[in-house]
């Protein structure tokens, strides 16, 4: 298993920048209203302390009320301004969760077929649904909390500066510790949540492959051995979120012993201060109410950053689906003609021992030819490098003189198709499930395609073409289900298609009728069948025998049967049945 890359923190902070400079105008009119709204909320601690002055001077009442009403105006003021900043804030970011949703969609769909399986799906559904929604609570809230706390902060420690030089050094000087271990744990927390992602990847990877395989698993009585797997991921697991939470547990006791420093500093001074006539009560009052409403922003800054870590790391995450090659684009290398040359191809898996060493094979258009031997032969692997699904190691799989990896991914699907024992059929009208393989076909098409592959239940659906296939609307059975992937084959119109057991995992009577479509959908292509037993490729024209990674044989149906004797009595290929599909 390869995960998929991560992004390094220079292209996340990149891509932050793209973001933000994409939504410049609302991210510039969230800072300005915040910031109004912050200037508005320093006003009450100011006139309470000139409250307080004001009356040791002997004030009248009637001043008092005035300086009041001011407070409670401003309180109001700063309320709107902020409540109208957070809209313009949600909407900046929901759009810009929509945008890296599209993005990101529109980068897995992309991505080369071999990597995503080499890669599990649980790595990938994990970024989707977790790091996706992380990536997009960080944007929505976390940002800009960050952004407000931030102005805040500033404005208040400037104001204390105002008051009094001394008094403001006074608040700073509780701050030390707070930035120590912000500093400290920043260093840390990233790797630490990467970790943590990887961890939670790997057990979803666990949990779905155990349950996609439960009937293997139980077959081969591997239950054991999938609990201890799933155990270890488990354990893994526990170990990253003891690790951040340790993080976390220093962090934040940290912080909220720090928190009430300044006040307490900026009491101090003030009260030496006010003892030598240097400030007003009124002003050191003042001063640590602007420090106690520190607290908030401070508290708010902190916990978040936290947060954005997360984020940060999830974000990496999510951009890295961006980091793989892309299919490579194709060269201009026309092919003439659809003759399909094998020439010494040898393959591995991710860098494994070879599995197909040297094969060599030449297919005519129209012909058909079978592929047969033993289980793990390596004929699965065959049939994947002749779609282009993967490029041999060595050696070259062309089709018309072209080397198949060279041709443009759309042009290639479109000219051979791969049919396994996969048959998805995704939620969706019939027509959403057929036209994804022919964007442009015609109802009628469709229809036809249908009718092709003795899809005859189809005239029975109660809205035709338009009736919703899948969870909670009519399902399809599996050999309805194979009919209609077969009716995509119909309209997609490949030259050449290379089946793989297409119809292995099928009871016998299901296979029977999917076999008499199959067979409707075979006249005038190429066709490479993959079987597991000799007498399934009677009506090939030729049938290559497939035997640890070698073409052992290969020529008519009957010669090969007449040779079946000498291969039968040694015990391959004909004889051996698979030990799993
Ligand atoms: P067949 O189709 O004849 O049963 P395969 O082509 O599936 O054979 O497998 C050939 C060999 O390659 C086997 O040893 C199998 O274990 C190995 N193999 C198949 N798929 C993978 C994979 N995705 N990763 C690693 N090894 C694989």
């Amino acid at each position: 298993m390869s995960r998929l890359p991560v992004a390094d923190r220079g292209t996340v902070r990149r891509a932050l920048r793209d973001m933000i400079s994409r939504h410049r105008r609302a991210v510039g009119v969230v800072l300005a209203l915040h910031s109004a709204a912050a200037l508005a909320g320093l006003a009450p601690p100011w006139l309470l302390g000139a409250i307080v002055d004001r009356v040791t001077a002997g004030a009248p009442v009637a001043t008092v009320d005035r300086l009041a009403l001011a407070i409670a105006g401003c309180v109001l003021v700063s309320a709107l301004l902020s409540r109208f900043a957070q809209y313009v804030g949600h909407r900046f970011g929901e759009r810009a969760v929509a945008e890296l949703r599209e993005q990101f969609v529109t980068r897995t769909l992309g991505l080369p077929v071999s990597v995503v399986e080499r890669a599990g799906s649980g790595d990938l559904a994990t970024r989707s649904s977790v790091d996706v929604a992380t990536v997009g609570t960080t944007v929505r809230d976390v940002v800009p909390t960050i952004v407000i706390a931030s102005v805040q902060l500033t404005l208040l420690f400037g104001a204390v500066f105002l008051l009094h030089p001394l008094l403001g050094l006074a608040a700073l000087a509780g701050l030390p510790s707070i930035v120590a271990v912000t500093r400290w744990y920043l260093r840390r927390a990233s790797s630490a949540y990467l970790t943590e992602g990887a961890a939670s990847a790997e057990l979803t990877e666990a949990l779905t492959t155990t349950a996609e395989g439960a009937r293997t698993v139980e077959a081969l009585r591997l239950t054991d051995d999938r609990i201890r797997h799933g155990t270890t991921r488990v354990v893994r697991v526990w170990q990253a979120r003891r690790a951040t939470l340790a993080l976390r547990t220093v962090f934040f006791s940290v912080v909220e012993a720090s928190y009430p420093l300044p006040v307490a500093m900026v009491l101090l001074v003030g009260g030496y201060l006010l003892t030598r006539d240097m400030v007003s009560l009124g002003a050191v009052i003042a001063a640590a109410l602007y420090l106690q409403q520190a607290i908030d922003p401070l508290d708010r800054l902190l916990q978040w950053t936290e947060q954005a870590q997360r984020g940060f790391a999830s974000f990496a995450r999510v951009l890295g689906v961006g980091l793989v090659p892309p299919e490579p684009p194709g060269t201009t290398a026309t092919s003439r003609g659809e003759r399909l040359v094998v020439r010494g191809a040898r393959f591995s898996y991710s860098g494994g021992h070879d599995v197909l060493h040297g094969i060599d094979l030449e297919v005519q258009p129209g012909e058909r030819l079978a592929v047969v031997g033993p289980s793990g032969a390596g004929k699965s692997t065959l049939a994947r490098l002749l779609a282009g699904i993967d490029a041999p190691r060595l050696g070259v799989v062309s089709i018309g003189g072209c080397p198949i990896t060279d041709l443009e991914p759309a042009e290639r699907r479109r000219r051979i198709a791969l049919v396994t024992q996969e048959h998805h059929v995704f939620i969706g009208s019939v027509r959403d499930n057929l036209s994804f393989a022919a964007p442009d076909a015609s109802d009628e098409q469709m229809r036809a395609a249908l009718v092709t592959v003795g899809a005859d239940w189809y005239a029975e659906l109660p809205d035709g073409l338009d009736t919703v296939l899948g969870d909670d609307a009519r399902q399809l059975g599996a050999a309805e289900a194979q009919q209609l992937a077969l009716a995509r084959l119909v309209l997609a119109d490949p030259h050449t298609l290379i089946l793989d057991e297409a119809t292995a995992a099928l009871d016998p009577s299901t296979a029977r009728r999917t076999e008499r479509a199959l067979a409707a959908v075979l006249v005038g292509r190429t066709v490479i069948a993959i079987a597991h037993r000799l007498n399934t490729a009677h009506d090939a024209d030729r049938v290559a025998v497939l035997a640890d990674g070698r073409i052992t044989e290969i020529g008519s149906h009957d010669d090969l049967v007449a040779a079946t004797g000498r291969t039968r009595r040694s015990g391959t290929p004909g004889t051996r049945r698979p030990t799993s599909a």
